[in-house]
């Protein structure tokens, strides 16, 4: 790779492995379905990290024993989609317009800080210029994050 491009499925990978023994932990398995080819964004630093290992965390907390937790990439002309869907409960609609609000979060003291998707939102727009979305029903949460491909960064 070429200095500050980063190989999004490379980061992504990266961050499984971080993450490992928190899937394994609760007998997660991981369903990869990622692009052809190499998609690269313009980037320096570990943001695009943070933004996985924050999805990520949330995916793991939600899903059931045993469950799966499916990452997919795909590409059209002028972004890049990177979908992290897990198995777990959803999140009931009165909360859907607060999860990314900072300090907002619905698991127990000491174990939510209620930061992870107020950061991970700042990183995708300040730092990317691109979006997340998400959409949740009962037994399926999908996560969206919608990137430029060409967009210039920093
Ligand atoms: P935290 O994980 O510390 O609670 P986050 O900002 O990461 O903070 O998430 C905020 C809240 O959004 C969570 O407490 C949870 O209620 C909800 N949430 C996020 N991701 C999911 C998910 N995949 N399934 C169900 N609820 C979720
Ligand atoms: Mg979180």
């Amino acid at each position: 790779n070429r200095a500050g491009e980063i190989d999004v499925h490379d980061s992504i990978q990266s961050t499984l492995t971080i993450l490992a023994h928190k899937f394994r932990h609760k007998q997660l398995t991981v369903e990869k379905s990622f692009a052809s080819g190499k998609p690269m964004l313009h980037t320096t630093g570990t943001g695009l990290n943070q933004v996985w290992t924050n999805i990520l965390d949330n995916a793991i907390d939600a899903s059931p024993e045993g469950g799966k937790v499916s990452i997919r990439t795909w590409q059209d002309e002028h972004f890049l989609y990177v979908g992290i869907a897990d198995q777990g409960q959803g999140i009931p609609e009165e909360l859907r317009d607060h999860i990314f609000e900072p300090f907002f979060t619905t698991k127990p003291v000491g174990v939510g800080t209620g930061l992870g998707l107020d950061i991970a939102h700042r990183i995708v727009l300040g730092q990317f210029h691109g979006n997340i979305h998400f959409e949740s029903q009962r037994g399926k949460t999908e996560f969206v994050v919608q990137l430029p491909l060409e967009a210039p960064t920093e």
